[in-house]
C-alpha cells in the first residue's frame, strides 16, 4: 500500500495515543462531533464514510490500525510489484462496484487467466480427469443445493460418498479456498445464498491500494482504536485513546471476530443475539504464502493458477510467476491454514517450498529469493481472513445487520450473498451508511439507494480467492 501518510508513533508504552490523520486533515486535532462517526476504515468504512460525505453530512472515521483499507493490503516494497496480502480478486465484472471504481481511481485492471491447471502428482491432469474432478464439483454442489432446500446442515455432511480421489480437492475448492474454513464447518444455506464467483480481475496496482485511493478524501483518524461505545436511540460517544467524539449515528464496520471478541465495549452492551450472530459467522482462515522465484524454476506461464489432486487438507493453491514476474503466492486456507498460520512465518515458508517441491521436483525451488507470509488469524484488528456462517447459522447475518439504537452493523458478515468479499463489504457499507442517514433525517425514504445488485446467481466455485 502507498505509504506516503503513514507516519509511525514514537510515543513511549503509557503516554496517550497521538491520532494519525489520512483525508488531506494530516495534523489536525480529532474532531469532537460529527454528524455520522464510522468504525474502521476497510472497504466497508470507506464506502459508508463516502455516501454520508455525498449527502453532505459530517462524519469522521476513527481506524485502529495506522493504515487504510482492513483486509485489503497491498505491500509495495518486499517485491518489486504490488503484493496484495488480503482480498486480491474482483468477481462479477457486469456488477462489482469495485472495477468501476478502480478505473475511475485511473487504477490498471486484469483479468485472470480463466484456465486453471490441476496437478496430480508431477504431472498436469489430462483432458479427462479434469471432467472428471468438475463433475465431481458439479455433483457435490448439487448435493448441497439440495440440502439446502430441507435443513441447514453443514455443507461435508451432504456430499456424495463416492467423489473418490476428487474428495480432498472437491473439498478444498468448495470449502477452504472458497470460505476459509472445511465444508464440516459451513452452513448449506450460506453456501448456496452465496452469490457466483465468475471471471477474477485484479488491479494491478493492488486492491489495498484501491481503498486507500478511495478513502483519500475522507475524514479519518488512523492508529485510532474504538475502546468504547455508549449509545442510545439519539446519539453515540465513541471514546478512543486521542479523545471522545460525539455523533448522531454510528456505522460500525469491524470484523465479526474483533465484534465477538468484545474488543469494543458498550455502555449499555449490544444485545446477546448479536454477539451471537457475530460468533456464529466467526472468521475462516486464509493466508498467503509469498515466494521470489527468479527464472521461472516451475516452468509455468503467467499468472497460473494451480491446485492438486489432494486426499487431505494439507494443500494450497498457487498463482505463479504474477504478473509476468518471478513472484509467486502459495494459499493457504481452513483448518489446515490455521494451525500452520499459528506455527509462524518460517513453518509457512517451509511448507510452500515442501509442497512445490512435491509438485515440480526437487530442483525447483533451489533459488528462492525472498519470502513473507501473512498471518491473518494473528492480526489483531481483524482476527481472521472471511466470514462463513456455521451449519444452521445463516439467518445470523440478517441478524447482525439489525440496527442498534442509532448504531447500523457493517462489513462483509452483515452480507447475505456477498459475504466474505471486498464488493460485499462496500455494498453493506453504503446501506448501513444510508440507514443512518436516514435516521439523522438526512436522506428521506423516497431518495434512492445506492443501485442495487442485479439478482444473485448461482455462485459457480472458482478455485481462487
Ligand atoms: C487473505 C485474504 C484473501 C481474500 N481474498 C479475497 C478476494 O480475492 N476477493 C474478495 O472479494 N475478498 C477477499 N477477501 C475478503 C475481503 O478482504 C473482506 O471481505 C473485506 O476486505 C472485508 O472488509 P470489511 O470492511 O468488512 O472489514 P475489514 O477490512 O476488516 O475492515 C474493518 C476495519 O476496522 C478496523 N478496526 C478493528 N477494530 C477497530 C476498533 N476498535 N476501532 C477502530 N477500527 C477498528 C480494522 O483495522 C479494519 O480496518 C480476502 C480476505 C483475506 C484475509
Amino acid at each position: 500500500m502507498t505509504m506516503t501518510r503513514r507516519r509511525f508513533l514514537s510515543a513511549s508504552a503509557g503516554l496517550a495515543v497521538t491520532p494519525l490523520f489520512g483525508g488531506g486533515v494530516v495534523g489536525a486535532t480529532l474532531p469532537r462531533e460529527a454528524d455520522i462517526v464510522v468504525i474502521g476504515a476497510g472497504a466497508a468504512g470507506i464506502a459508508a464514510a463516502r455516501r454520508i460525505q455525498a449527502a453532505n453530512r459530517k462524519v469522521i472515521v476513527v481506524e485502529a490500525a495506522s493504515q487504510i483499507g482492513g483486509r485489503c493490503q497491498t505491500d509495495s516494497a518486499t517485491f518489486d510489484l504490488p503484493f496484495d496480502r488480503g482480498a486480491r480478486w474482483m468477481h462479477n465484472p457486469e456488477t462489482n462496484p469495485m472495477i468501476k471504481l478502480a478505473r475511475a481511481a485511473g487504477l490498471e485492471i486484469i483479468t485472470a487467466p480463466s484456465g486453471q491447471k490441476i496437478r496430480i502428482g508431477r504431472r498436469n491432469a489430462r483432458a479427462g480427469e479434469t471432467e472428471e474432478f468438475l463433475a465431481a464439483l458439479v455433483r457435490a454442489n448439487r448435493a448441497i443445493d439440495d440440502a439446502s432446500r430441507r435443513f441447514d446442515v453443514s455443507c461435508a455432511s451432504v456430499l456424495p460418498k463416492d467423489l473418490g480421489d476428487w474428495a480432498g480437492t472437491a473439498e478444498f475448492v468448495l470449502g477452504a479456498n472458497f470460505a476459509g474454513k472445511d465444508l464440516k464447518d459451513v452452513s448449506v444455506i450460506d453456501k448456496i445464498r452465496a452469490q457466483d464467483r465468475n471471471t477474477a480481475i485484479a488491479c494491478r496496482q493492488g486492491l489495498g491500494t484501491l481503498i486507500a485511493r478511495l478513502g483519500e478524501q475522507i475524514p479519518l483518524s488512523l492508529s485510532t482504536p474504538a475502546n468504547r461505545i455508549a449509545w442510545g436511540s439519539r446519539d453515540v460517544t465513541v471514546e478512543t485513546p486521542a479523545g471522545k467524539i460525539a455523533a448522531r449515528a454510528a456505522v460500525i464496520t469491524v470484523s465479526s471476530n474483533v465484534l465477538a471478541a468484545g474488543n469494543i465495549k458498550f455502555t449499555p452492551d449490544i444485545p446477546k443475539r448479536t454477539l451471537d450472530a457475530a460468533a456464529k459467522l466467526s472468521l475462516g482462515s486464509y493466508d498467503r504464502i509469498a515466494l521470489q522465484l527468479p527464472g521461472n524454476p516451475l516452468g509455468l506461464s503467467r499468472d497460473d493458477i494451480i491446485i492438486e489432486q489432494s486426499n487431505s487438507t494439507r494443500t494450497a493453491l498457487l498463482f505463479a510467476n504474477i504478473g509476468s514476474s518471478s513472484l509467486c503466492s502459495i494459499d493457504v486456507a481452513g483448518s489446515f491454514g490455521r494451525d500452520l498460520s499459528a506455527q509462524g512465518e518460517a513453518a509457512m515458508v517451509a511448507f510452500a517450498v515442501e509442497w512445490l517441491t512435491k509438485l515440480f521436483g526437487s530442483d525447483a525451488l533451489k533459488g528462492v529469493k525472498k519470502t513473507t507470509a501473512t498471518r491473518w488469524n494473528a492480526a489483531p484488528f481483524a482476527l481472521g481472513a472471511m466470514s462463513a456462517a456455521a451449519p444452521g447459522a445463516q439467518p445470523s447475518r440478517k441478524i447482525l445487520s439489525e440496527p442498534i439504537g442509532c448504531m447500523y452493523l457493517a462489513g462483509e458478515a452483515t452480507h447475505e450473498t456477498l459475504w466474505g468479499t471486498v464488493d460485499g463489504a462496500w455494498e453493506s457499507g453504503e446501506r448501513a451508511a444510508e440507514a443512518a442517514l436516514r435516521r439523522i433525517g438526512a436522506l428521506r425514504d423516497a431518495e434512492p439507494e445506492a443501485p442495487a445488485r442485479a439478482p444473485k446467481q448461482r455462485r459457480r466455485s472458482a478455485p481462487v480467492n
